[in-house]
């Protein structure tokens, strides 16, 4: 049963047993208080059960104890977002942002050298980002800032990260030693990249006890990825294994915030569903009392006139808009060209 419905079940129950105290005219002030104490009672010991499976399920899902930070999230393919194409530029003489902004813009005309700009805006390290349209475009722009203004600032493409990949249900007799192996030799397909060996590279394995199989993360060149996406599977021994996109986030377990882990918090204890200072096993909110912390945060630092989020969730909801916002920024930083 999901646990909205036993929630709002629960909930019910309660309000019944409620209803028949407060009926009954004559009934004796003790038996009232005794009625009174359990019903709270069971308020307290239904949403200490609640928090405990909640926990043990977030547990679960992952994919090692020693990665229990590591949230997944699998977008699909139509949801890959556009891959962005940004430029850094850091001061060489310890100038500000917006001083760096006007040198760039006095000096350096994007429409003359064919660039489409998207976006421009400073960054808290004294630094500026640039957005363009195109991967050329950013290439463009590095050179002819490199270029003109060598002896004041310093233009480089942004970072980004290899794609990885989820394979599902590999037989167990598969193991970390043989597996990238296994993978070349059955699928002809990768071939024609050369070494392909080396642009496969095993993050995670994890036991799927119910099914006996083994499910595993790879980190592998964008070229890969573009094969294996052509057939979203692989031939492994005698199986056909389905393959997804896959993302890691990185959420605290202690504070609720994304991109650490809780043995690198420096932040308070924030429960993920009411957003208290208290442990979730010792959260005992009803359910339309669930408050993100996370969505709660955001709307305390958004301009007048931005938008609001919900904040009428756990910290562990799918729906949740930090969440979302937070994977979207993670996938723009992969590369999936
Ligand atoms: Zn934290
Ligand atoms: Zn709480
Ligand atoms: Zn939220």
């Amino acid at each position: 049963m999901a646990t909205n419905e036993l929630d709002k079940r629960f909930e019910l129950a309660i309000k019944l047993i409620k209803g028949v105290i407060s009926g009954s005219g004559n009934l004796k002030s003790q038996f009232r208080n005794d009625l009174n104490k359990a019903v709270s009672e069971f308020n307290v010991i239904f949403n200490k059960q609640k928090g405990d499976l909640i926990k043990l399920k977030s547990e679960m899902s992952l994919p090692t104890p020693s990665y229990a930070h590591v949230a997944s999230t699998i977008p699909k393919e139509n949801n890959i977002p556009q891959a962005t194409h940004v430029v850094f530029i850091k001061s060489k003489d310890a100038k500000t942002s917006e001083e760096t902004k006007s040198t760039i813009k006095r000096t350096i005309n994007p429409s003359k050298i064919g660039v489409g700009v998207k976006k421009m805006k400073n960054l808290s390290n004294g630094g500026v980002m640039i957005e363009t349209t195109t991967k050329q475009g950013s290439e463009k722009l590095v050179e002819a800032i490199n270029n003109t203004l060598s002896n004041q600032v310093e233009a480089s493409l942004a970072k980004k990260f290899n794609p990885r990949l989820i394979i599902y249900n590999i037989p167990v007799e598969i193991t970390e030693q043989n597996v990238v192996q296994t993978i070349i030799e059955q699928n002809q397909i990768l071939h024609s990249e050369t070494n392909c060996k080396e642009h496969i590279t095993i993050k995670y394995m994890f036991i799927n006890k119910k099914t006996n199989t083994r499910n595993i993360i790879i980190e592998v060149s964008p070229t890969i990825r573009r094969l294996i996406k052509q057939q979203n599977h692989l031939k492994m021994v005698w199986s056909i294994c389905r393959v997804d996109d896959y993302v890691s986030i990185l959420k605290c377990f202690k504070c609720c915030k994304f991109g650490h882990k809780s043995a690198d918090c420096r932040g308070n204890q924030v429960c993920p569903i009411c957003s208290g200072n208290h442990e979730i096993k010792d959260c005992s909110v009803s359910i339309n009392q669930h408050n993100c912390a996370n969505c709660s945060n955001h709307n305390l630092y958004i301009k007048e006139g931005g938008r609001k989020y919900n904040t009428k969730h756990t910290t562990m909801s799918r729906d949740c808009e930090s969440f979302k916002t937070y994977k979207k920024m993670k996938e723009s930083q992969i590369n999936y060209e």
